[in-house]
C-alpha cells in the first residue's frame, strides 16, 4: 500500500466518509460515476473494482465487456457540496483491462500516453482553460423556443446582488475546497454568459479539474434555481463558448517557452509548439468541435478564431500570444483559441499537446504572425496571407480526421475509430432534420 493510498483510507475513517464515487470518463467526455462503499476501498485499490463496461460509449463490444476502475488516490477530494452528515467523496480512475492492462478507450489513458511522450522528450505540460458557459433561468425553452438567460448582463459588467455574481461566488468557493484553484472568474459578453479561469496546473491534472469543473458549476446553478450549459452555442445571436486554453512546457523549472531576446520573447521551441499547433489544427478540429452545435460558435461571430493563424496579442488568431511581463518568466505561454466549452478534455488535450511536441520535433517554422483582424480579411486576403479556414461543419471535420494518420496514433486504433463512428452517426441524425430556420424561410413562399 502506498503513501497516497494509505493517506485515502485514514481520511475515510477520521471523516466518516459514507460513499466513494469512482469517476471515469466515457470518448465523448461523459463523466461516469460508481457509488463504492468505504469497505471496499482498499480492494479496490489493491485489484481494482471489475464493471461491465459494455454500456459505456465507446467503451466496449459484449464479450469483452469486464473492465477494471482503478482509483488514482491523488484525486481524492470530499465533495463539499454533499452535505456533512452524510460525507460523499469521489477519486478519478484508471480503467484497466481484466489483465491489468491500461483500456486503450480510456480518455485518461490517452492524455497520458501524450504526456508520458512530452516526459520521454525533457517536458512537463502546465494548462489552464478559461471555461465560459451559460447560466439560464431553466432547462426548458422559452414561448420563441430559445432558451431562457438567467440575466443580461454583459462583459465584466459588475451587478450587485445579481444570479450571476452570488452563483460565481459560490462556484469558486466550492472548486476551492476541492483543491481547484480559480484565477479569476467575470460576467462574459452574453446575456448570462460567465467565465472562469482555473490556474495553471499539470495537463491530466486540469483535465480532471475540468470535469469537476463542469459538475460543480451544474450543482451549484441546480441549487440557485437555475441551469447551466456547456454547451458550445445555445443563442444564435449571442457569442459561443469557449475554453480556450493556455499551454507552457517546463524543463525542470525553467519554462522552455521563454527568450527574453526574441522579439515576442518567444523560445525556438515554443515557435515550433505553435506551429505544430497550426499544422494539426484541422485534422483535430473534430475533437476541439465534436459536436454539429460547435460549428455555430466556430462561425457564428463572437471572436471565436475560424482561421489557422497566429498572433501577438491579436484576438482573432487561432493561437494566441499573450502579453505577459518581460520580468516574468515563468509565465511564458501560448492560448488556444479553437477549443469549445463542451470538448472532451483529455482527448483535445491529447491531440493539441502532441501537436505542438511534432513540432518540436520535426523543427516545423512558424509562419508570419497574422497582424489584422483574420476575420475583417477578405477570401482572397486571407488565402495569400495561408490563413486556411478551419472546416465548416462536423461533417467537414470528420472527412479531414479521417485522413490523418497523426490523430489515429495519438488517439489509438480503438478511439480513433469509435469517435469517427460516433460522429458519423450524429452527423447523419442532423442533416435530415428539418429545423424552425427552414420552416421560416422556405415554407410559405416556395
Ligand atoms: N466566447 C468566445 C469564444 O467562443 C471568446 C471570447 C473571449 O475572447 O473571451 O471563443
Ligand atoms: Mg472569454
Ligand atoms: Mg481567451
Amino acid at each position: 500500500m502506498d503513501r497516497q493510498q494509505d493517506f485515502v483510507l485514514r481520511t475515510i475513517q477520521d471523516r466518516d466518509v459514507r460513499f466513494v464515487r469512482l469517476w471515469f470518463t466515457d470518448v465523448i467526455g461523459t463523466l461516469k460515476s460508481v457509488a463504492l462503499s468505504p469497505a471496499e476501498v482498499d480492494a479496490a485499490f489493491s485489484e481494482g473494482l471489475g464493471f461491465d463496461g459494455s454500456s459505456i460509449d465507446g467503451y466496449t463490444r459484449i464479450f469483452e465487456s469486464d473492465m477494471l476502475l482503478q482509483p488514482d488516490p491523488s484525486t481524492f477530494q470530499v465533495l463539499p457540496w454533499r452535505g456533512e452528515d452524510d460525507e460523499t467523496s469521489r477519486m478519478f480512475c484508471d480503467v484497466l483491462t481484466p489483465e491489468g492492462e491500461p483500456y486503450p478507450a480510456d480518455p485518461r489513458h490517452v492524455l497520458r500516453r501524450a504526456l508520458d511522450k512530452a516526459a520521454d522528450m525533457g517536458f512537463t505540460c502546465f494548462t489552464h482553460p478559461e471555461i465560459e458557459f451559460y447560466l439560464l433561468a431553466s432547462d426548458q425553452p422559452g414561448p420563441d423556443g430559445q432558451p431562457v438567460p438567467a440575466d443580461t448582463s454583459g462583459y465584466f459588467d459588475h451587478v450587485p446582488g445579481s444570479d450571476a455574481q452570488d452563483f460565481r461566488r459560490s462556484s469558486v468557493t466550492l472548486l476551492e475546497e476541492m483543491g481547484i484553484s480559480v484565477e479569476f472568474s467575470h460576467h462574459e459578453d452574453g446575456p448570462g454568459q460567465n467565465e472562469i479561469d482555473l490556474r495553471a496546473a499539470d495537463a491530466l491534472t486540469t483535465a480532471d479539474n475540468i470535469m469537476t469543473f463542469r459538475t460543480i458549476v451544474k450543482e451549484v446553478a441546480r441549487s440557485q434555481g437555475l441551469y447551466a450549459t456547456f454547451m458550445p452555442k445555445p443563442f444564435s445571436h449571442h457569442p459561443g463558448s469557449g475554453m480556450h486554453t493556455h499551454f507552457s512546457l517546463f524543463e525542470g523549472d525553467s519554462n522552455s517557452f521563454y527568450d527574453p531576446a526574441d522579439e515576442y520573447r518567444l523560445s525556438r521551441t515554443a515557435r515550433q509548439f505553435i506551429a505544430g499547433l497550426l499544422r494539426h489544427s484541422e485534422e483535430i478540429t473534430a475533437i476541439t468541435h465534436q459536436f454539429v452545435n460547435s460549428y455555430k460558435r466556430l462561425w457564428g461571430g463572437g471572436e471565436a478564431p475560424a482561421y489557422v493563424s497566429w498572433g501577438h496579442n491579436n484576438r482573432s488568431a487561432l493561437v494566441r500570444v499573450p502579453l505577459y511581463k518581460p520580468d516574468k518568466a515563468g509565465s511564458a505561454r501560448i492560448e488556444y483559441r479553437g477549443i469549445d466549452a463542451s470538448a472532451n478534455p483529455y482527448l483535445a488535450y491529447a491531440v493539441l499537446i502532441s501537436a505542438g511536441l511534432k513540432g518540436i520535433e520535426e523543427g516545423y517554422e512558424l509562419p508570419d504572425p497574422a497582424q489584422d483582424d483574420v476575420n475583417a480579411l477578405t477570401t482572397f486576403e486571407r488565402r495569400a496571407l495561408g490563413h486556411a479556414p478551419l472546416p465548416g461543419t462536423l461533417h467537414d471535420a470528420v472527412r479531414v480526421m479521417e485522413d490523418s494518420e497523426f490523430v489515429a496514433e495519438v488517439l489509438g486504433e480503438h478511439v480513433f475509430s469509435t469517435l469517427l463512428r460516433n460522429k458519423r452517426q450524429e452527423w447523419d441524425d442532423y442533416r435530415v432534420e428539418v429545423t424552425p430556420y427552414e420552416i421560416k424561410r422556405y415554407l410559405t413562399g416556395l
